[in-house]
């Protein structure tokens, strides 16, 4: 602090420098407030990664043990479903303004090429 400051300024300054760091505080604050929800939702999609790992190595030990299909089977259909929204990069992935068309009958999402609706069976005509 300067002599001047001390001097002639000093109680200007200090309640500048008072209301610089409530303002720095409060940008900290939201901030972490924020920071906080991010590693929430970080968290819980950590949850649901795992959940649906979970299924999916339980799914298909069930079909290769149970001898429903082969793992090559597998591989084929898990190659045509990601092919599906377009993109071959390993996973399902939201085209964005991409929407799929939708099962007349019961309006489910109706994925690639399918001549029935994969959940209730409906039939497509080729206008669909
Ligand atoms: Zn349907």
């Amino acid at each position: 602090m300067s002599i001047f400051n001390y001097l002639f300024d000093n109680e200007w300054s200090q309640r500048a420098d008072i209301e610089d760091l409530k303002a720095q505080a409060a940008r900290l604050s939201d901030r972490s407030t924020r920071n906080l929800r991010y590693e929430n939702r970080i968290k819980e999609l950590e949850t649901d990664i795992g959940e649906l790992a979970l299924l999916s190595k339980a799914l298909m030990r069930i079909l290769l043990e149970k001898g429903i299909c082969t793992g090559r089977e597998l591989e084929d259909l898990i190659k045509t479903i990601d092919m599906e929204d377009g993109v071959e990069d390993g996973k399902v992935t939201k085209v964005p303004g991409k929407q799929n068309a939708q099962c007349p009958q019961c309006g489910r999402p109706v994925h690639g090429n399918r001549k029935a609706c994969l959940y209730c069976g409906y039939v497509f005509s080729k206008s669909n």
